[in-house]
């Protein structure tokens, strides 16, 4: 089956690294998004949303914001193949981007983007340079927009992410962590791809991710310790509390 994931397979040497290829990806049903968070050279957040067979990604140096004034730089990057959506691992050194990534939210999204109170297709949307959508994560909800800027003197193309001013916009006692330190499931990153699988067991009654059992992993020399919980996580809502994870560990550089 063709797909646009040349540039992707292109960069990288699967004998090597624990990234998928993509080869034999069945679409789901519900369009699924991730943002995973990549400490490589420098760490990122790796935005990709579901259209047409693969993950349309672009990268957020700063990662997402929950208020509507800030405008988040967005940096495209190279379809990924959909069983990306659930990665999680290191990539190692030497290889394409080399460092740990995890999920750090996931989930399921819709198109919002209408012209003249008719849907305008997701993959027509990106095409003119602006998609509105609805997030359905684990800790991100509500109205966002994606939205192509004129390309600047450096000729590199940029998007902005920016959150619609809904009731899940920052101001509405929304307790997020957004600024960047908790996994979605708990999870942490293991020690190489001996243990590529899912290394959360997930609970029998509840589908939660239990207490992972890896042993704490260092790479290089950057520690993954926890973080302070009680500190700016006023939570006023019920919603509020299933979308931050207590135990989640921090990863410091
Ligand atoms: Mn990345």
């Amino acid at each position: 089956m063709p797909d646009n994931l040349t540039a992707y397979r292109r960069k990288r040497d699967f004998a090597k690294t624990p990234e998928p290829s993509g080869r034999g990806d069945r679409r789901g049903r519900r369009r699924r998004f991730v943002i995973q968070k990549h400490d490589a050279t420098s760490l990122h957040y790796d935005f990709r949303l579901e259209v047409d067979g693969v993950l349309k990604s672009w990268a957020l140096p700063k990662g997402p914001s929950l208020d509507p004034r800030d405008k988040r730089l967005a940096m495209p990057t190279e379809d990924h193949p959909l069983s990306y959506v659930d990665f999680e691992g290191v990539i190692p050194e030497g290889e394409y981007g080399a460092g740990p990534v995890i999920v750090w939210d996931t989930g399921t999204y819709r198109n919002l983007t209408e012209r003249d109170g008719k849907e305008v297709p997701v993959e027509q949307a990106l095409k003119e340079g602006h998609l509105s959508f609805w997030l359905e994560g684990k800790k991100l909800r509500g109205g966002w927009s994606l939205r192509r800027v004129p390309l600047g003197r450096d000729g590199r193309e940029k998007w902005l992410l920016v959150k619609k001013d809904d009731e899940f916009a920052i101001g509405f006692g929304i307790a997020v962590d957004v600024s960047g330190n908790a996994y979605v499931t708990g999870k942490r990153p293991p020690p190489n791809r001996r243990f590529r699988r899912r290394w959360a067991p997930t609970s029998p009654t509840t589908g939660e991710a239990t207490t992972p059992s890896w042993p704490r992993w260092t790479p290089r020399g950057r520690r993954w310790t926890t973080p302070d919980t009680s500190a700016g996580r006023a939570s006023t809502t019920a919603l509020a509390s299933r979308w931050t994870s207590p135990a989640a560990p921090t990863c410091r550089r």
